[in-house]
């Protein structure tokens, strides 16, 4: 008898395992889960920017007139703009869909199957998933109770043969950074260090200066955070002119579309609207901080990005993330290991923090 053929009997064996990358929902999906209306959403759950993008950039793109043509596959705006931004030569940049297409590419170009990554868990989970799709391994090296990374861990697992070390900084989910003395250290184990700096612009230390010296480089940014872009997808990496030839070369010539590039070089026309928002959400951290603190067992890390880590007692998180869920606050619960006791909340309005307290004081209470 003929056996019949199975839509994924081609497909490759490590796929049919893969642990899909865990995504929020859209606010329409929140306010039906809730039974609310959804101008009554407060959404605190992916880091998204509560004042949106620079309004510079729906001016651009109501005045886009070329969209039957292909964008430019050498990206040669994008990338002449974020080097006036960063002070880097044009050459260093690459732009891609979203930070994660960087991430996906710059895996794809170094990670045969078998190869490792290292992993600094508990942390960002395109990491782990990205080099799963690649057939690629992860190394875990865990963070300390203070979510610090184990830098000798780091550096033994690079020695051993791990072909990339890639780590948040700051870290989704804890809001720490890593040290510039680490980043240093690490690169000189040869593996190819990509440090990710979605968070960059709200506060803490940035390596894109060390990318000149350094060929086994790369750091990441992105315009999803800080510009409020996450719904158009546009970030970049930074590395040597070398890597970045190979990987323009390696990438979909059309990665990023016209509205991508268009609402790119809009926000960096206009930094400084952005860079004043991106102050005003530093300093509703620090508020929404201190409010946090001040709730009964709730212990907030301190964060350079803009969301705050929080413990809440002892086998509460669940609760405590269900109980907002129910008023119509939504925030980042994770079930899993280290951070089953721990829920991450986006910096948003002072309006936003308001009802973020006023929520977590019932659903505690
Ligand atoms: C949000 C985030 C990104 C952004 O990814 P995009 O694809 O640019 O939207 C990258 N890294 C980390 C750690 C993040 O939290």
């Amino acid at each position: 008898m003929k056996q019949k053929k199975r839509a994924l009997d081609l497909v490759l064996p490590h796929l049919l395992e893969l642990q899909p990358y865990e995504s929020v929902s859209p606010p329409e999906v929140l306010a039906e889960r809730a039974g609310i209306p959804q101008s009554d959403v407060v959404k605190l759950d992916a880091n998204e920017n509560p004042y949106g993008p620079s309004p510079k950039v729906a001016d651009a793109l109501a005045d886009m007139d070329q969209l039957h043509l292909y964008p430019d596959p050498a990206q040669t705006a994008m990338r002449a703009a974020i080097s006036t931004y960063i002070g880097l030569p044009p050459e260093h940049v690459v732009v891609g869909n979203g930070s994660d297409e960087i991430i996906d590419l710059a895996f794809r170009a170094v990670l045969a199957p078998g190869d490792a990554i290292v992993n600094s868990t508990p942390t960002f989970g395109m990491y782990d998933f990205t080099a799963h799709v690649c057939g690629g391994r992860t190394v875990e090296i865990e963070r300390d109770a203070d979510f610090r990374i184990d830098l000798p861990g780091i550096i033994s697992a690079a020695r051993d043969g791990a072909k990339i070390i890639i780590l948040a900084s700051p870290n989704n989910p804890s809001g720490n950074g890593v040290p510039r003395q680490a980043v240093e250290r690490m690169l000189e184990t040869g593996a190819l260090v990509i440090m990710d700096e979605a968070y960059a612009e709200f506060g803490g230390t940035s390596s894109a200066w060390l990318v000149p010296q350094h060929h086994n480089l790369v750091v990441l940014r992105t315009l999803s955070k800080w510009a409020g872009l996450a719904g158009l997808r546009v970030g970049y990496g930074l590395m040597n002119p070398d890597l970045a030839d190979l990987l323009m070369r390696a990438k979909p010539p059309y990665n990023v579309n016209q509205a991508a590039a268009v609402g790119l070089l809009a926000s960096l026309s206009d930094t400084e609207t952005l860079n004043t928002r991106a102050k005003l959400i530093i300093e509703e951290r620090e508020r929404m901080f201190d409010l946090l603190a001040g709730l009964p067992g709730v212990t907030p890390m301190p964060s350079d990005a803009n969301f705050v880590l929080c413990r809440v007692p002892d086998g509460r998180a669940h609760d405590a993330f269900e109980g907002l869920a129910q008023r119509g606050v939504f925030v980042r619960y994770y079930s899993r290991g280290k951070l089953a006791d721990y829920l991450r909340v986006s910096v948003g309005t002072t309006e936003q923090t308001d009802r973020l307290i006023a929520a977590f004081v019932e659903a505690l209470s």
